[in-house]
C-alpha cells in the first residue's frame, strides 16, 4: 500500500470536504509491479450531484471573480505544485509507471498551464466598441460558462486535469473533476496540496471518482453542467456527443490520434531518429501524440531504419520508480495485450523486425514491453489503421511528397503529425496538406501552454492550451447600451 502524506483522505472532495458515500471501493494498481497500492471510493450519483450543487454555490455571477483574485488562485496553485513536485512525481510514477523524472516533469508542465493563464487572464477583461449608426455603445464581457464536468484519461493523470482546470478556474467556472480510475491517487494528491496551500472558494473545485457510466451520467444528464472537457478515446467522445444532445451541452473534446512522422530523403537523420525516440517512447508510447506511423523516403529507409535500431537497442524497460530506466510498464494487461496484437498482425501480414522483440519472447505475466521497430508496413496491418498506444514503431516506405500527404491524412484521426525535410516550402506545403492541429516540422515536441492544442476530424472539438483554450470555458456576453 502507498504511503504518503499527501494521500492521507483516500476520499472525493465536495463543497471543501472530503466525502465519499457508501462503502463501495475499486483498488488501484502499480502496474510496474501488480501490486494494489490504494483502494478508493466508487462515489454513487448522489455524490456526483452534490459535487454539482457545490460549484453551483461558489458560482458568482451577479458578482463575478475579480480578475485579480482568479490570478491569484492560479499563481498559488503554480507555486503549491512546483512545491510538492517530487511527491506528487512519486505517487503519479507509482499508480502510471512511467519512469519518475518523467513523472516529476509532468507535475511541472501542468504548473506551466496554472502559469500561462495566470499571465494571460487579462485577456478575460471587458471591452468596449462604439456603434456609430444607432448610437450605441457595446461593452462585451466573458461570462463563465458555469460549473463544468472535467473527465480525464490514464496516460497524463496531472497534466491532462491542469490544461481544463487551469482554464477553467481562470475564468470563474466551478469544476467537477473525473479522473480515469487507474490513476485517481495522483489527482487526491494535487486536491490536498491545493487544500493546504490554496485559499479557493468552498466549491471551486470538486472530485469524484468510481464508475465512468454513473458518474458520466449525472454529468451529461444534469442541467446545471452546461460544459464538459474531456479528454480520451474517440468512442466515449461520441457517446458524450450521444448523451448531452438533450441539453444542448458546450463540449470540448480531445479525442484519440493516428500521427504521422513523415521523413523526406534531405532530411537530417540523427535529428528524426533522436525526436523520434523522445516523441514514441514518452509514457511508453501511451500518449495521443506518439508518433504511430513512421513514413520514410524509400531512398533514405535502410539508414533511417539502421540509426533508429541502434538507438532502440540501447533503451531500458523497467520499474520507473528506480529512476534509471527509459520505459516503464504499460498501464495494464488490455493494453499490453493490444500492442502484442499489433506486432503479431504486422509480421503476419509480411512486415520484418528491425529491432526490439518477438511476440513469443515478450513476458507473459508483467506489462514490460520491450520498444520494438519493423519495417514493410502496409495500409491493411492493425498498426496502420489504429492508434497502438505503445512501443512499436512501425515504418512504411513512401516515394512522393503527394503520396506522403495522402497516406498521413489516410486515417478519420487529426491530431498530431510531424514532418523532417530540410526544405521549408516543402515544410509548408505538408503543412497545409495534413489535416492534423499540430504539425511538428523538425521537432517531435507535443503541446506547451503558451499554443492552442487540438484535434480535426475524428479527433475532437476545441483547443486546450493559449487563448483559444481560456476563451473555451467562457461565454461572450454582448451589452449595447443605448442612449
Ligand atoms: P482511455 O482509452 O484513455 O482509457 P477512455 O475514453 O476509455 O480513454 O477514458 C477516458 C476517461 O473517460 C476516463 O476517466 C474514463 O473513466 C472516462 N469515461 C469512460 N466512459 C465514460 C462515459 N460513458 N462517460 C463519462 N466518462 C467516461
Amino acid at each position: 500500500m502507498i504511503e504518503s502524506p499527501l494521500l492521507k483522505n483516500l476520499k472525493g472532495y465536495i463543497g471543501g470536504q472530503w466525502k465519499a458515500t457508501g462503502d463501495n471501493t475499486f483498488d488501484v494498481y502499480n502496474p510496474a509491479t501488480g501490486e494494489v497500492i490504494a483502494s478508493v471510493p466508487s462515489m454513487p450519483a448522489e455524490d456526483v450531484k452534490a459535487a454539482i450543487e457545490a460549484g453551483k454555490s461558489a458560482l458568482r455571477l451577479t458578482e463575478p471573480y475579480a480578475i485579480e483574485t482568479r490570478r491569484q488562485w492560479l499563481e498559488a496553485i503554480r507555486d503549491a505544485l512546483k512545491a510538492n513536485k517530487e511527491e506528487i512525481g512519486r505517487i503519479l510514477c507509482l499508480e502510471h509507471g512511467k519512469p519518475l523524472n518523467e513523472a516529476q516533469g509532468e507535475v511541472d508542465y501542468a504548473a506551466g498551464f496554472f502559469d500561462y493563464f495566470s499571465k494571460t487572464i487579462g485577456e478575460l477583461n471587458s471591452h468596449t466598441l462604439e456603434e456609430k449608426p444607432r448610437d450605441c455603445t457595446w461593452t462585451i464581457h466573458y461570462r463563465p460558462i458555469g460549473v463544468v464536468g472535467l473527465i480525464t484519461p490514464w496516460n497524463f493523470p496531472i497534466g491532462m486535469i491542469a490544461k481544463k482546470l487551469s482554464a477553467a478556474m481562470a475564468a470563474g467556472c466551478p469544476s467537477v473533476i473525473k479522473p480515469a480510475s487507474e490513476t485517481p491517487l495522483t489527482m487526491i494528491a494535487m486536491f490536498a496540496v491545493i487544500e493546504e496551500n490554496v485559499d479557493l472558494p468552498e466549491g471551486m473545485i470538486n472530485l469524484v471518482m468510481g464508475k465512468a457510466s454513473v458518474i458520466g451520467k449525472e454529468l451529461c444528464e444534469n442541467p446545471d453542467v452546461p460544459m464538459l472537457s474531456f479528454t480520451g478515446s474517440t468512442e466515449v467522445g461520441r457517446k458524450l456527443i450521444l448523451d448531452t444532445v438533450e441539453h444542448v451541452k458546450k463540449l470540448a473534446l480531445e479525442l484519440g490520434g493516428n500521427a504521422p512522422y513523415i521523413i523526406f530523403d534531405d532530411a537530417d537523420l540523427d535529428k528524426a531518429a533522436d525526436n523520434l525516440i523522445a516523441n514514441k517512447f514518452r509514457g511508453g508510447g501511451q500518449t495521443c501524440v506518439c508518433a504511430n506511423r513512421i513514413f520514410v523516403h524509400e531512398n533514405v529507409m535502410e539508414a533511417f531504419g539502421q540509426k533508429l535500431a541502434e538507438r532502440v537497442n540501447k533503451m531500458t524497460v523497467g520499474d520507473g520508480i528506480n529512476g534509471d530506466v527509459d520505459i516503464g510498464p504499460l498501464i495494464n494487461k488490455a493494453g499490453f495485450n493490444k500492442v502484442k496484437e499489433h506486432l503479431e498482425d504486422a509480421l503476419q501480414k509480411g512486415a520484418s523486425l528491425v529491432a526490439g522483440a518477438k511476440p513469443e519472447d515478450l513476458p507473459s505475466d508483467k506489462l514490460f514491453f520491450p520498444p520494438t521497430v519493423v519495417s514493410g508496413v502496409k495500409r491493411d496491418m492493425a498498426c496502420f489503421r489504429e492508434e497502438t498506444f505503445g512501443p512499436l514503431v512501425p515504418m512504411v516506405s513512401f516515394k512522393t511528397e503527394d503520396e506522403a500527404i495522402e497516406m498521413g491524412n489516410d486515417t478519420e484521426f487529426g491530431l498530431a503529425s510531424y514532418v523532417f525535410t530540410a526544405d521549408e516550402d516543402r515544410a509548408q506545403r505538408v503543412a497545409g496538406g495534413l489535416r492534423f492541429g499540430h504539425v511538428g516540422w523538425n521537432t517531435g515536441t507535443g503541446p506547451t501552454p503558451e499554443a492552442p492544442f487540438g484535434g480535426m476530424k475524428a479527433s475532437g472539438i476545441g483547443r486546450e492550451g493559449g487563448i483559444e483554450g481560456l476563451f473555451e470555458f467562457v461565454e461572450p456576453q454582448s451589452v449595447p447600451r443605448g442612449f
